[in-house]
């Protein structure tokens, strides 16, 4: 790769220089909201915490921990610790269940979003000579607008095409020669499938370079089905409207895991059901605590994301801790018979049989306290019929040996599961 390798210093920190940032940071952090923020003021005295109380990165601990709960007794403005008229734009999550998130930026805040988002996606190999293609839905949603200031930063193109729109999307990629496609995976798809009905072959057709994917979880085999669709490589990124949008972690090119811009995010591993902190290599759910955002300072944020740090070395030379893909959401963990499942093992199960397209649908349905699950998938392009009743098997066998449970699976006509145009719903409860 010509040119510099990392964006930014801070991306090559010797651990104890990154831990003595992280420290001189957080002391700030909590300093600022206990000073100038009520609400945790109140909450950080009932813990006992004083500023002074941060002596060492391990007494973070003490601090107690923000939920989703906690966010939305505190809507809208509850944790702004700045004065409102030094507010400059907020954003809020999707809130498909009751009152939504609401995050807020200063100047200042907003500096610090483009340049962590310019940091990954300079990570992931994208430079100024790139073309995005910016899938995601613009508005009050964080994604595209932080990607849009990361590349934007580093002097790529941006074509804000929002979500929708497929064919636009598939014919403007083509005519404005796109080299990065920002967008959820199945989105993604989805393009594909319009393009090739227009006439089109997403390998040939493209100038892609890249995919970056995030806002939904998706598994080691449906990456491999987005790179065979596209000549490009499909790329994991990390972030929530809690802690700024997107740019809290991505991958490098070494694929084993997403740097964590860790200078101004601290990342923690806790055990989900005690809260007590686990250690490197360990399974646990991410807590990340804000270390320089004035509007909006988080601290311990739990976000149900279910996770591992690594603190090894990376081959790409970048030292910042990473986390492992996510493993699932313990929103969407479901308990049938006893097992835990999550969608995205169904969906490695379907995506390691031939013939299975990324079309598919977990069906969950409850009999008294009894979950039971069901799957339908469709087939790929030129699959006969005659071949369903194998595949359906095969895909049965395949949930039988990752997760030990029997599921019915049907094979259904291609065009029979709705397609997604932003993040896609794989369980339909009935
Ligand atoms: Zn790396």
């Amino acid at each position: 790769m010509a040119g510099k390798k990392f964006w930014d210093k801070n991306e090559k920190l010797k651990p104890a220089e990154l831990e003595a940032l992280q420290l001189k940071r957080l002391k700030w952090s909590v300093k600022h909201a206990f000073k100038n923020n009520p609400a945790y003021n109140k909450r950080l005295k009932k813990a006992k915490v004083e500023p002074s109380s941060i002596k060492k990165l391990a007494d973070i601990e003490k601090i107690p921990f923000l939920t989703k709960d906690d966010l939305r007794t505190y809507y809208p403005f509850g944790l702004v610790s700045v004065p409102m008229e030094k507010v400059v734009e907020l954003h809020a999550s999707s809130g498909t269940t009751g009152k939504p998130v609401v995050g807020t930026y200063t100047v200042n805040d907003l500096d610090v979003w483009g340049e962590v988002m310019a940091r990954n996606l300079y990570r992931i190999g994208i430079r100024k000579e790139d073309r995005m293609q910016n899938a995601y839905g613009y508005g009050l949603f964080t994604g595209a607008h932080g990607f849009e200031r990361g590349a934007q930063k580093i002097g790529a193109l941006v074509s804000p095409l929002s979500s929708g729109n497929t064919q636009r999307q598939a014919m403007l990629m083509k005519d404005f020669e796109a080299t990065v496609l920002a967008a959820t995976p199945s989105f993604c798809l989805y393009i594909a499938e319009v393009a090739q009905g227009m006439g089109m072959d997403p390998r040939k057709d493209f100038k892609l370079k890249y995919g970056v994917f995030g806002a939904e979880s998706w598994s080691e085999e449906m990456r491999k089905k987005v790179e065979d669709v596209y000549d490009f490589k499909a790329q994991d990124h990390y972030g929530l409207t809690e802690i700024i949008g997107p740019g809290v972690s991505a991958e490098c090119p070494e694929r084993c895991g997403l740097h964590i811009n860790a200078d101004h995010f601290y990342t923690e591993i806790i055990d989900p059901q005690t809260g007590e902190t686990l250690g490197p290599g360990e399974k646990g759910e991410l807590v990340f605590t804000s270390l320089t955002k004035e509007a909006f300072p988080v601290l311990r944020f739990r976000t149900k994301d279910l996770s591992i740090l690594h603190d090894e070395k990376c081959a790409c030379g970048g030292t910042l801790p990473r986390h492992a893909r996510l493993m699932g959401r313990s929103d969407d963990m479901m308990k049938v018979k006893g097992v835990i499942v999550f969608p995205k093992q169904i969906e490695e199960a379907i995506m390691n049989v031939k013939g299975c397209s990324e079309n598919y649908v977990i069906i969950k349905s409850k009999k008294g306290a009894i979950i039971n699950l069901a799957v339908q998938v469709e087939p790929d392009v030129g699959v006969r019929k005659t071949s369903f009743k194998k595949i359906e098997a095969a895909v049965a066998k395949e949930i039988m040996a990752i997760l030990g449970l029997k599921v019915p699976v049907k094979v259904v006509a291609r065009g029979t599961i709705p397609r997604s145009e932003g993040k896609a719903k794989r369980v339909i409860e009935k």
